[in-house]
Formats: structure tokens, C-alpha cells, sequence
């Protein structure tokens, strides 16, 4: 919300952060959102929609390397990615600098959100979308997961919150088609909100991706203008090695990727999945309540 020069978020009642506005570059009701672009003097070009913020030129690297490497990295031979959302481009950037993946598919439901950021966000996607491997479809991800005839070794939901359209990403069916259309030894990751301030999104998730994944659970990084305190990331796959494959083995397969990162690195990437009690024991109490 715009108040003079300024840009409060409007995530959480009562509480939230603000922008100092230097200029306005972009502003529109689409179909599906009010998408706003603006600059602010600490963070750079920064893009909201509905009144929550999605991404800042300045933090964006710690969250989209922390989506994107950690799946694919645990994973060890990903030939497949399918992104849900991330319209700004920065997940598609960090997958496309995996040389070994043949092919990726990238389902966006809001084309003027890809447009404006292409245009405003330049160094998000860095010309990530004119790889020959992507391939770009304008459509509901939830629609997309249950109707789809390809597989994926790696589905990365890079969702709004549970808001608009950001809703269905979140629910039964959804997690259904991803489950569908994942091979076997597969992951799904996704954002899953900062626990400290949206612990039921957690729990819920966890609830509900434990109907159709044998192993659920939560890893971290702590983005700036996500407030709140760390952001979870949810995880699901049938394959309950994955997430504990040792610093040794992310290292090699890290290196051997030959990417360059300025915040994922093995350490973090084997430490993100260590939770604070206050998370585990949520997870733990709606695991009993499932039994
Ligand atoms: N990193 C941000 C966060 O953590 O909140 C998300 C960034 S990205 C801009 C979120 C994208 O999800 C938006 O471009 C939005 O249009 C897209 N989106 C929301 N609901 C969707 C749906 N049902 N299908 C496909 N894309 C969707």
C-alpha cells in the first residue's frame, strides 16, 4: 500500500515492514494481480503483488539459490525441472546453470508478471528464457501438475502466498498432480512462508503434503524482505536419503556442477534442514495427529 513516498507491506496485520518509493516504475491491475515495481534506496528495484512483496534486485540470490541447488543437488542426476510460478525469473536463472539438465518447463499464470520483470528485473532471469531447453507455458500450475504427460525429477513451487490464484498451490490437488507427475526418486520443494509469523501454512502444507509423499519436511534461509525471521521451504519425496546426503557429497556434486553461488554452498545447503524446536515440534505434534 502507497502512503506518499512510501510502500507498506500489508502480509501480516499488525505488523509488517515499508519502502522509502524513489520512483514508481511500473504499477497495473492484471487479471490476476495488482503488480507494482518500484525503487527503493537499500534494495534496489523491488516488485509486490497484492500488497506482498515478492522480490528485491538485492536479496533475491539467497532465496532463489536455496530453492533451486538444494533440490538438485540432493537429487545427484536431475535430467527434468518443472517450475510453478516464479515469474520474476530468478529460479529459472539458477536452474538453467545446471548444464546436465535436459530439459525444463516453467508454468507461470500471470504473462505480465514474466513481461514486466524481463524488462525491470533484467539480471532475475539474465536471459534465462531464451535457453533452448525452457519452455515457458501461461497457465494455472495446479491445472498444469494434473494434466501434464511429462515427468520431473525436481517440481520447484516458486509461489505467491496462499493469496489469489497463489491459493491453489497450496492445496490437496495440487499436491496431488505434483506427486503425479514426479518420478518416483523425485523432490518437490516449495515456498512455504516465514514459520515464526505463518506457522499454520506450515503445518497445513506439512498436512497436507504428507498425504502423498513419504517424507515431508522443512528447510531454511533467511531472506531479508521475507519478514519474519527464517522462511521454510517445504520438501517431499519418497526417497528419505536425499535430505541427508553428507557436506562430502554436496561438495562434489556442488563442484562438479561448476556453478558460482554468492549464498548456497554445501555447508548451508546440509545445515538449512536443521529447524528450530519451535518449527520441529509443530511438525512433530500434526505428525501424531495424522497417526
Ligand atoms: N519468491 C516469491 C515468494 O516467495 O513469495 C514468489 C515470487 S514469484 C513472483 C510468484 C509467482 O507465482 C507470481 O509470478 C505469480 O503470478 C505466480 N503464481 C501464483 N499462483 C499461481 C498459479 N496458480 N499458477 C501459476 N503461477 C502462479
Amino acid at each position: 500500500m502507497l502512503v506518499e513516498k512510501r510502500y507498506f507491506e500489508t502480509l501480516h496485520n499488525g505488523y509488517g515492514q515499508y519502502f522509502d518509493v524513489t520512483e514508481i516504475l511500473f504499477e497495473q491491475k492484471t487479471p490476476q494481480w495488482h503488480l507494482i515495481i518500484f525503487n527503493n534506496p537499500n534494495f534496489g528495484r523491488v516488485m509486490a503483488l497484492n500488497g506482498i512483496i515478492q522480490t528485491t534486485e538485492r536479496d533475491e540470490f539467497i532465496y532463489h539459490e536455496t530453492l533451486t541447488h538444494t533440490p538438485i543437488l540432493a537429487h545427484g542426476n536431475v535430467k527434468s525441472v518443472l517450475i510453478i510460478g516464479g515469474g520474476d525469473g530468478g529460479i529459472l536463472r539458477e536452474v538453467v546453470k545446471h548444464q546436465d539438465i535436459e530439459h525444463i518447463t516453467m508454468v507461470e499464470i500471470d504473462n505480465t508478471v514474466v513481461d514486466m520483470c524481463k524488462t525491470y528485473f533484467p539480471n532475475h532471469s539474465a536471459c534465462a528464457y531464451d535457453d533452448p531447453r525452457v519452455n515457458l507455458v501461461i497457465s494455472d500450475g495446479a491445472d498444469f501438475v494434473n494434466k501434464t504427460s511429462e515427468r520431473f525429477d525436481v517440481i520447484i513451487s516458486d509461489c505467491t502466498d496462499p493469496v489469489g490464484p497463489g491459493e491453489a498451490l497450496f492445496e490437496y490437488a495440487f499436491y496431488a498432480g505434483c506427486k503425479r507427475c514426479l518420478d518416483e526418486n523425485g523432490i518437490f520443494v516449495a515456498q512455504n512462508g516465514v514459520p515464526f509469523m505463518q506457522i499454520e501454512e506450515l503445518t497445513t502444507s506439512q498436512q497436507r503434503l504428507s498425504a502423498y509423499f513419504s517424507d515431508v519436511t522443512f528447510y531454511t534461509s533467511c531472506v531479508p524482505t521475507y519478514v519474519g525471521g527464517q522462511m521454510a521451504l517445504a520438501w517431499g519425496t519418497e526417497n528419505h536419503a536425499l535430505r541427508k546426503e553428507s557436506v562430502q557429497t554436496i561438495s562434489e556434486r556442488y563442484n562438479a556442477s561448476n556453478i558460482v553461488t554468492k549464498y548456497y554452498n554445501p555447508h548451508i545447503h546440509v545445515a538449512s534442514f536443521a529447524l528450530p524446536n519451535f518449527v520441529s515440534q509443530a511438525i512433530k505434534n500434526v505428525a501424531n495427529n495424522q497417526r
